[in-house]
């Protein structure tokens, strides 16, 4: 199924699971567990799965392989991301048709990371939005794009990057999925500001339960958001009992689920860091 018939507003909200390749070392058994860890998910009738991708084209054989199993084993829809940083034309075209022969409607179109040696990077795509344009010339994908709500990295100001946002939406972006946030507000504020700059496709909130201080630390590290404060302190107060680190980012994720809900959002991605367990519970707290 596409996006837009995903995304249907009968349909919504729609739960959707970020999964990422096992590393090109897996002998079979991380790839085996990860699967066991999809079909616990599963029951939960995911509106699609996304399997993320290496900027630099390291996972890319693991990423499809992925994506292929999920789509011809668990008749889920699928959504790989798709990056462009390193990428010429000709790549782009085999990645889609490799896409294409495996059944796959849907692709994340990313610009991806910049590499800190962009030397060796061949580059015919600087932006996303210029993903999304040649893919749209070349194909029937569905097309989702990445949106922000605390702002981009590199971007000087939130009202800067919802134009660049719009410019991707332009191209024929069907769906906007978020970079994970803790705080509800920004979301809300951010929704609103991208419907008042015109921009009336739907938005897909990413959540992300906290399980491991560690995890978080480095995850937040590369990315643009803020932990609260509230959450922080807690977090910092059971540093060395990893039971309750989880119990608390299990909890406030549970929350942030909830109010997301009784707010009407268009989807929920949970980002699961190839587990099923936290957004398991927090479905089930709030089934
Ligand atoms: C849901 C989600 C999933 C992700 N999955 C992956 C993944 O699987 N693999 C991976 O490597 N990375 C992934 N990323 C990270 C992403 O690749 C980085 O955040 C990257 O730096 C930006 O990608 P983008 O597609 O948002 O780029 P762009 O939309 O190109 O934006 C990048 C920056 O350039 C600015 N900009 C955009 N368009 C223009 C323009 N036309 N002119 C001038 N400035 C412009 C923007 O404001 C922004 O600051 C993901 C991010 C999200 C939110």
């Amino acid at each position: 199924m596409k996006l837009r018939e995903i995304y249907n507003k009968e349909n919504s909200p729609v739960i959707s699971f970020e999964f990422f390749p096992p590393k090109d070392d897996d002998d079979g058994q991380k790839t085996a567990a990860l699967l066991n860890e999809i079909s616990l998910l599963k029951k939960y009738n995911p509106g699609l799965v996304s399997v993320t991708y290496g900027a630099g084209g390291s996972t890319r054989h693991k990423s499809e392989e992925l994506t292929k199993i999920i789509n011809s084993k668990f008749e889920l829809n699928v959504m790989p991301h798709f990056t462009c940083i390193c990428s010429s034309r000709h790549d782009v075209d085999t990645r889609l048709e490799t896409l294409t022969n495996a059944g796959i409607k849907n692709i994340l179109a990313l610009r991806g990371d910049v590499p800190a040696d962009t030397t060796s990077c061949f580059q015919d795509f600087k932006h996303a939005n210029e993903l999304v344009s040649y893919v749209r010339s070349k194909s029937d994908f569905s097309i989702a794009v990445a949106g922000y709500p605390e702002g981009h990295i590199e971007s000087p100001d939130l009202k800067t990057d919802i134009e660049n946002l719009k410019k991707k939406v332009d191209a024929g972006a069907d769906v906007i999925f978020t970079q994970l946030f803790f705080e509800n507000e920004k979301f809300y504020n951010f929704v609103e500001r991208v419907r008042s700059a015109g921009i009336k496709i739907p938005v897909a909130a990413g959540i992300m339960p906290i399980v491991s201080l560690k995890q978080a630390e480095r995850i937040l590290s590369v990315i643009k958001v803020k932990i609260p404060q509230k959450l922080m302190s807690g977090l910092e107060r059971f540093a060395d009992c990893s039971d309750d680190i989880k119990k608390i980012g299990i909890e406030f994720a549970s929350n942030q689920y909830c109010d997301l809900i009784k707010n009407n959002v268009d989807g929920i991605h949970f980002y699961t860091l190839n587990k099923s367990d936290a957004a398991t519970k927090i479905l089930n707290n709030n089934l």
